[in-house]
């Protein structure tokens, strides 16, 4: 399971994000990810590693939103672009399987939005 360290990334990046912006840790609500269908975490995994790994740190009262992107390709014959996983890998207009894929593997951070107006 390699999503802990997946975890311990998306906090990275969000610290780096929060420092740009001047934002504090505690601010953060919520963390919008986007995961590729066809990308290999899981993202169930993802938000149970999430408390585990932010407990105990600024961070921790914000929430994990993953987003699964639906695996999509090209065919490489005839051009339809379509559902990888849906279609079973093959394509529905040609029957081919050469296919590039288009959109499906991506892992992002989407979003990060910050608690509204409570001043502590
Ligand atoms: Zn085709």
């Amino acid at each position: 399971m390699h999503e802990l360290g997946i975890v311990f990334e998306i906090q990275k990046r969000v610290t780096a994000v929060a420092q740009e912006n001047g934002l504090s840790l505690r601010d953060i609500a919520q963390v919008v990810v986007e995961v590729g269908e066809a990308s290999t975490i899981v993202p169930r995994y993802l938000k149970e590693c999430w408390p585990a790994a932010t407990d105990g740190t600024e961070m921790q009262e914000a929430e994990l939103v993953v987003e699964v992107l639906i695996a999509k390709v090209r065919c490489k014959k005839c051009g339809t672009v379509y559902e990888y996983l849906k279609n079973h890998k093959k394509c529905p207009a040609c029957g081919a399987w050469e296919c590039v894929m288009v959109t499906g593997q991506e892992f992002n951070i989407k979003e990060i939005a910050v608690f509204e107006g409570e001043e502590e």
